[in-house]
């Protein structure tokens, strides 16, 4: 390392919610050196989750959704250029218009981007939209503005369900289809998909489930779309919602660990090279951050919550200025939200770590409860539908892994004491194939080949 960990150069790649939590962290903690932020879109750090809630809905307009700045952050912004590599022995960034970026100690806060559809053709069409970024939804609200005949939500994750919640809101006529078995299952399970489900319809969508879109029609402009089941439908506008993409592609010549599954790194946030071994200069966190959790047996978590990305932000760049005992682990128990059909939704831990479920507190009946998850007999994530205030007391029994099911006492009124299964997706389903191969025989010799993406 160059000099005090307090001096020198740290430049940031990914100048959005992680990467201004960091930055401006690092001014907070007496680094005195010089900072950069390099940042592929050209404005500056804007807030997210408003894009498919208020954005949508007309009540605040996607330019407006700027993020507080905690402090003044003095630092070289560096706007609408993309990091297309990384020299880790020379350590520098090499950005898309040729410039080479030095630096001391590197924090890669690259997010995710929308998954494409995947045909290319289809998804030019005029009426095909993914939501992440400002661009995104000021032009899809713009088109619900005009009034659609059909919305078409591919997807019934969170933000798949949040975007057809704002369209029925708007008085749109919305078709979502979903390949699993109800809206939010791969995050929440069958239990809480199933009432997703019966709200999602209650409020006038036609949702089919176990269904995957085969074709988005059109000639230039969208005009519909067909079913695996043989069904189609028409409409004009389509919003694919099929989960996240890591930012991470700009890293595969680096050597440093990074992949589909995000960047990985240690508890404090040092990345690890190809090999396995922690690095000592470059940095994780955010959306694109891959890292161990005591509390969930040190698996690996890849999350999306704006939470992890401030509170993974703040370790980060402790640990980069700060060095050896003085070091802290990132170890906030996970939380997010969302609201969708008038449904205000929390949660804690990790729901698909988890084989069991009971509404601990609530009913189903009245989508107001406390959905509490375990594994193998010890709490390890609640969830909150319309009634939030509890969840505080769930989270200390996620942190003290508590005996699952939770001891009566904490319910106001339990529908059904009795945990059933989870219904989570199985972890042991690979969603990617292998990323890395070895070569060569000679203990001392091996070496780990990138593999492309299959
Ligand atoms: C529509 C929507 C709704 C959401 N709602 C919620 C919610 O209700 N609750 C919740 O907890 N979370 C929500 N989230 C998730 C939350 O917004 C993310 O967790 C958060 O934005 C992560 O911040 P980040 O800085 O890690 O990554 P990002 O916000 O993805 O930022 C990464 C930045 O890096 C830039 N970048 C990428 N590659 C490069 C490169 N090579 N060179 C330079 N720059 C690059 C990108 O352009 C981007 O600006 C929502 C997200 C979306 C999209």
């Amino acid at each position: 390392m160059h000099g005090e960990p307090r001096d020198g150069r740290i430049v940031i790649v990914g100048a959005s919610l992680a990467g201004l939590r960091a930055a401006e962290t690092l001014r907070e903690e007496g680094f005195a050196g010089t900072l950069t932020l390099i940042g592929e879109e050209p404005h500056t750090p804007y807030d997210r989750p408003p894009l498919s809630k208020q954005v949508l809905l007309g009540t605040v307009s996607a330019d407006k959704t700027g993020l507080p700045q905690r402090r003044e952050v003095d630092a070289e912004w560096k706007l609408g250029v993309r990091a297309t590599g990384l020299d880790p022995v020379g350590k520098q960034v090499l950005l898309a218009d040729g410039e080479k970026v030095p630096f001391d100690r590197l924090l890669i806060a690259t997010g995710t981007r929308a998954r494409p559809w995947p045909n290319p053709a289809e998804a030019a069409l005029d009426g095909v939209f993914t939501l992440r970024t400002i661009e995104d939804a000021g032009r899809l609200a713009e088109r619900l503005d005009a009034g659609p005949r059909r919305v078409l939500v591919v997807g019934a994750g969170f933000t798949g369900s949040e975007i057809a919640s704002a369209c029925r809101e708007r008085g749109l006529e919305v078709t979502v289809a979903e390949r699993g078995p109800a809206p939010l299952v791969g995050a929440l399970g069958g239990t809480l998909g199933a009432l997703a489900a019966k709200l999602q319809r209650a409020h006038g969508v036609d949702l089919r489930c176990g269904v995957t879109v085969t074709a988005l029609e059109g000639n230039g402009r969208l005009t519909g779309a067909r079913f695996s089941d043989g069904t189609g439908i028409d409409a004009d506008v389509a919003v694919v919602a099929l989960g996240a993409v890591r930012n991470t592609e700009w890293l595969a010549e680096s050597g440093i660990a990074a992949g589909p599954r995000g960047v990985t790194c240690d508890a404090g946030c040092r990345a690890f090279d190809m090999y396995g071994i922690v690095t000592d200069d470059v940095f994780a966190a955010g959306d694109v951050a891959r890292f161990p959790h005591p509390l969930f047996e040190y698996q690996l978590l890849s999350l999306e919550h704006w939470g992890n990305a401030v509170a993974q932000a703040e370790v980060a760049a402790h640990n980069m200025i700060h060095a050896g005992p003085r070091r802290r682990p990132h170890l906030t128990v996970p939380a997010f939200w969302s609201s969708q059909f008038g449904l205000n939704i929390k949660s804690v831990g990790v729901p698909t770590f988890s084989d069991q479920v009971v509404i601990a507190q609530g009913s189903l009946k009245d989508a107001r409860l406390v959905a509490v998850y375990g594994y193998r007999g010890r709490v390890t994530a609640a969830v909150s539908v319309n009634q939030a205030k509890s969840l505080e007391y769930y989270q200390r029994l996620i942190e003290t892994a508590a005996p699952f099911p939770p001891a009566p006492g904490a319910a106001d009124r339990i529908e059904s004491p009795e945990p059933v299964p989870s219904d989570v997706p199985d972890p042991k389903v690979l969603s990617h194939g292998p990323t890395v191969a070895l070569t060569g025989h000679l203990p001392d010799r091996r070496l780990t080949l990138v593999q492309p993406a299959r």
